[in-house]
């Protein structure tokens, strides 16, 4: 067991490697106030809570940074959970290290609701926007670190969500920012916990290989090390490594192929002092090895867009072993690692080519560094990248991309137009604020929508910073005209019904007005009324036409009734003779299990953007013409801050009879880390919960996830959740859902 004491010494032992003039004495007294703070707190694993800052200072120390960095690396969860706040920390400190502990206290917050692919790069974005200060996300790089390190001690379902987190925000942007050493551990350590079986597979078999190819690792070694020395090639390093875990996965994935069918699983590297050198190395080594055609990359002439540099080559060794060599320059090397974090130490020699717009950012922020040195580099490094875009949340924790400057009307109306229009107030995490509150990165905004609302007011249009709100806004101005023409269309239309002896509840009855409407060619009555009003049509063409077609329907309907009375009539005897046969009391029947409060017999059906089944909360939506159709209460769709005042009273209560059928049909997302084989899985669990499946689809992304719909049949919601268990526990699988909306 290493002591407390001891881990900090060996912290304060690789400072001093690196930095001569480090701030000891303030590096110490941030150590023993956090630990002062953070008090009797205990880690998961039973270690007091002051060895994980001590840890993600050592990572920051790693990743060479400046004294304030290791200093808010030690007090960085102390606002957030300890009693210390901005203004103790800025007083015993400095202004800047209290700000950089607020920044990763601030990303510590956003809660990550989505998992949505579109939405990923948003969230990276908006980390990058709050983070002012690029050390606040190198800190915070090292504390998911950390985290990822010592996930064991958390319960499963936490593991997953986290390291899906590290996979999909924090790994991408370690890799952005060049840091490759930290990519490749976020990587190797969320597949561990998100593949658990490929991932155990792959570390046994490289482990494995190790054994076996450990005597060629030291021949290869050597063989290079012996040609460089008698070609006098200056502090050559060479040395032999296993690929990492994630990196075979991936390729494994992307080619279809299994371990055994990839080549090379070993990787050399040979580090020298110039670029000439790199040159003269490869050409070494493609005289001592065979190289395999197309293999050979140039990234010194071409460097990556994050910077990383190197020359790249695969070649063949004695026994027929496959192998990659890198060749870089020491200075290369640090870089590759570290990433920005080295840029400082090591800016000599880099070209820039950039052009990919998804780099664009990092080459605007290297760019920004151009003459500074040492230390000023990294204070000079912020992040304004975003500065003209803000990041916020919805409730429900999809991020919404608003120009900066945005208020909450520019929030509501990107949502949707009905939410802008019936806005009454607005809530940022939590707190009411007026509809000229300036959005900030990360903040959670709601909409408080009213049916009475009055609508926008014409000041809005100069509050909102989006021209999608403000030509929304705009549109609705016109249309308030159209309501006047519908109003005035609408007193002329009905003095002329009048006339004719006609009311307008003749019309207006859901049977007839379908075919009225289609006799008139228009889409409702509004649109109608607001012809007449602008003279588009005369009120008695209109009365002449409706009359027209009221006399035909009724016509129609006379000779059905007729017909149908008939058919009543066999009916009832039929059922006469059935009751005298049957002796037992029978249930009134409900409609596909569905009682509708206060109609009875009306056609129901299933909606099918949330399918409901037995067991949900549920609600109704009466469609015109098409019967009830029934929601899930948490269905988008049903949402009543959706609700047009216009179908407001259409919803209605529905429940569950007791007599529903054997099965409901409804449909389950799986978001799963794509691998062999799954497919077999999923469908083993759905059927050992005795549960078909009617329907299977599935797509895959780019960056190696498999999301698959199902479409079930199943008897209710108690027998849903057990297939979605089931499905969760299967190996890589991430994300079960009910679809909705
Ligand atoms: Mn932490």
């Amino acid at each position: 067991m290493v002591s407390v004491e001891e881990r900090y010494e060996h912290l304060e032992k690789t400072i001093r490697g690196y930095n001569i003039s480090a701030d000891l004495t303030q590096i110490r007294a941030a150590y023993e106030y956090a630990r002062e703070h953070h008090g009797e707190q205990m880690r998961r694993d039973g270690s007091p809570y002051i060895t994980h800052p001590i840890h993600v200072a050592q990572i920051v120390a790693e990743m060479r940074l400046d004294s304030e960095s290791i200093i808010a690396a030690l007090l960085h969860d102390c606002i957030e959970d300890t009693d210390c706040s901005y203004e103790d920390i800025a007083k015993l400190f400095s202004v800047t290290v209290a700000d950089i502990v607020d920044g990763v206290t601030k990303l510590t917050r956003v809660k990550y609701s989505t998992m949505e692919e579109e939405q990923m790069e948003n969230l990276r974005k908006m980390l990058f926007a709050m983070s002012r200060d690029i050390r606040v996300i190198l800190i915070k790089i090292a504390d998911r670190l950390h985290n990822m390190r010592t996930m064991e001690y958390q319960t499963p379902a936490k593991q997953k969500k986290k390291a899906f987190e590290t996979m999909e925000i924090y790994a991408p942007i370690a890799h952005r920012l060049g840091l490759a050493k930290m990519k490749w551990e976020l990587e190797d350590l969320s597949l561990k916990y998100l593949d658990p079986v490929a991932y155990d597979d792959i570390a046994r078999k490289l482990e494995i290989a190790k054994s076996e190819h450990g005597q060629f690792m030291s021949a290869v070694q050597e063989e290079i090390t012996t040609r460089l020395q008698e070609l006098n090639v200056p502090h050559a390093t060479v040395y032999g490594r296993v690929k990492h875990p994630y990196s075979i996965y991936r390729k494994m994935y992307l080619q279809e192929k299994t371990m055994e069918e990839l080549y090379d699983l070993f990787a050399f590297r040979a580090l020298v002092d110039t670029v000439q050198d790199c040159y003269n190395v490869l050409g070494v080594i493609h005289d001592i090895y065979k190289p395999i055609l197309g293999r050979f990359k140039d990234y010194i002439a071409t460097p990556k867009p994050n910077m990383y540099q190197s020359l790249h080559t695969t070649v063949i060794g004695e026994e027929g072993i496959p192998f990659e060599v890198q060749i870089r320059t020491y200075d290369m090397h640090a870089i590759n690692e570290y990433g920005v974090a080295a840029h400082w130490k090591y800016k000599q020699g880099i070209k820039r080519e950039g052009g990919e717009a998804d780099y664009e950012w990092i080459r605007r922020l290297l760019e920004n560094q151009e003459d500074a040195d040492a230390e000023e580099f990294i204070h000079s490094l912020k992040v304004d990248m975003f500065a003209d875009e803000v990041f916020v949340f919805t409730p429900r924790g999809d991020v919404i991309n608003l120009p900066a400057g945005a208020t909450p009307i520019d929030f509501a109306y990107s949502i949707h137009s009905a939410i802008g229009n019936t806005m009454v107030g607005a809530k940022i995490n939590g707190r009411m604020v007026g509809f000229d509150y300036q959005l900030h990165n990360g903040d959670v905004v709601e909409i408080n929508t009213s049916k009475s609302a009055h609508g926008p007011s014409r000041d809005w249009m100069k509050i909102a910073k989006s021209s999608e709100a403000r030509s929304k806004i705009r549109q609705w101005f016109k249309r308030e005209r159209r309501e006047e023409n519908i109003a005035q269309g609408r007193a002329s239309f009905e003095a002329e019904l009048k006339h004719v002896g006609l009311t307008m509840s003749q019309i207006t009855a859901s049977d007839v007005l379908p075919s009225i409407l289609k006799r008139v060619s228009f889409q409702s009555l509004d649109e109608m009324y607001a012809a007449i009003g602008y003279g588009g049509l005369t009120a008695l063409k209109a009365v002449n036409r409706v009359r027209d077609e009221l006399l035909q329907i009724n016509r129609a309907a006379a000779m059905a009734k007729a017909a149908e009375e008939a058919a009543a009539r066999a009916a009832q005897e039929a059922r006469a003779a059935q009751e005298a046969r049957s002796a037992l009391p029978r249930k009134v029947k409900s409609e596909k299990g569905i009682v509708v409060e206060g109609l009875s017999n009306c056609l129901v059906k299933f909606s099918k953007c949330c399918a409901p089944v037995p067991g949900d909360e549920i609600i109704g939506f009466i469609t015109r013409g098409y019967g009830v159709s029934v929601h899930r209460k948490d269905c988008p769709n049903a949402d009543p801050r959706r609700r047009t005042p216009a179908d407001q009273g259409r919803w209605i209560k529905v429940s569950w009879s007791d007599d529903i059928r054997d099965s409901y049909t409804t449909g389950l997302e799986v978001v799963c880390k794509d691998r062999t084989n799954l497919l077999v899985d999923i469908s083993t669990a759905v059927s050992t919960c005795k549960v078909n499946i009617s329907n299977l689809n599935v797509h895959t992304t780019a960056d190696g996830f498999a999301i698959f719909h199902l479409t079930l049949s199943v008897t209710d919601s108690r027998q849903l959740d057990q297939v979605m268990r089931k499905i969760h526990q299967i190996s890589s699988v991430m994300k079960v859902n009910r679809p909705a909306g």
